[in-house]
């Protein structure tokens, strides 16, 4: 877990942050995933090339993407050392309407006319699951106040960050989940994402093994948090590493 925090991230900058305890400090969220000899990156915050050097992210062979908003897309410029690296463009994958949008918001990355140093990306639209690189990838489409955004189901892990509802055909594309990385915003509700209340209605229903916590905002105290969540359901934090 590269990132646990909401779209300020926590502490939100202005105010006072003496006293906040370490697994509080929280960037904006994203994952990264390592399987089968693949590294998969969902989303690129703007704390993305500090979560990758804190982390040691070496290579990225591909990209997810959520959706277009601000805290999941404005580390993208940070890909270019990795299609460098990897001396080949990355492939991103998002609905029709996040690449758009995503293509919109940083226009000078893909104008063929401007060759200067940027990130060399190939945005692929997702029309249903697909395989990438010998990994298959089970989108999952869900609610985001008035958006249809992404989650995603990779084996037996799925990540749901920015998300107000989930559709039932969703919730019957997550069954026997080993673990289950899940919007929590706050405990007073909110029109574009889960409350705690929620997700842990919603952990509940989908009965993942294990429930994990994201996209926490800065009034949530992971110690207390920890304490006091039902079994099978935790905070996360940023750096949280999880071996399935
Ligand atoms: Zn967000
Ligand atoms: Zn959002």
């Amino acid at each position: 877990m590269l990132g646990s925090g909401s779209s300020v991230g926590s502490p939100v900058v202005g105010r006072d942050y003496e006293n906040v305890k370490e697994k509080n400090w929280r960037t904006r969220s994203s994952v990264y995933i390592s399987i089968d000899n693949k590294d998969i990156l969902i989303d690129t915050g703007p704390d993305f090339r500090y979560q990758a050097i804190k982390n040691g992210i070496k290579n990225i062979d591909f990209v997810l993407y959520t959706h277009s908003h601000a805290d999941h897309t404005h580390g993208i410029d940070d890909l270019r050392i990795y299609s460098y690296i990897r001396k080949d463009r990355i492939n991103c994958f998002g609905n029709e309407y996040t690449l758009k949008e995503i293509k919109q918001n940083f226009s000078y990355i893909f104008d063929l006319k401007n060759i200067s140093g940027k990130p060399r990306l190939n945005m692929k639209i997702i029309n249903g699951e697909f395989v990438e690189q010998k990994i298959h990838v089970i989108p999952l489409p869900i609610i985001h106040k008035d958006w249809n955004v992404l989650g995603y189901r990779i084996d037996n892990f799925a990540y749901i960050t920015d998300c107000s509802a989930i559709p039932e055909e969703t919730i019957n594309k997550m069954q026997n989940l080993d673990l289950l990385i899940l919007d929590a915003l706050r405990f007073s509700q909110h029109d574009a994402h889960l409350s705690v209340e929620e997700a842990v209605e919603l952990s509940k229903k989908i009965k993942a093994k294990r429930t994990v916590l994201t996209h926490m905002g800065s009034d949530l105290d992971y110690y207390d948090l920890f304490d006091t969540l039902p079994k099978g359901i935790e905070p996360g934090y940023d750096g949280l590493l999880i071996e399935l």
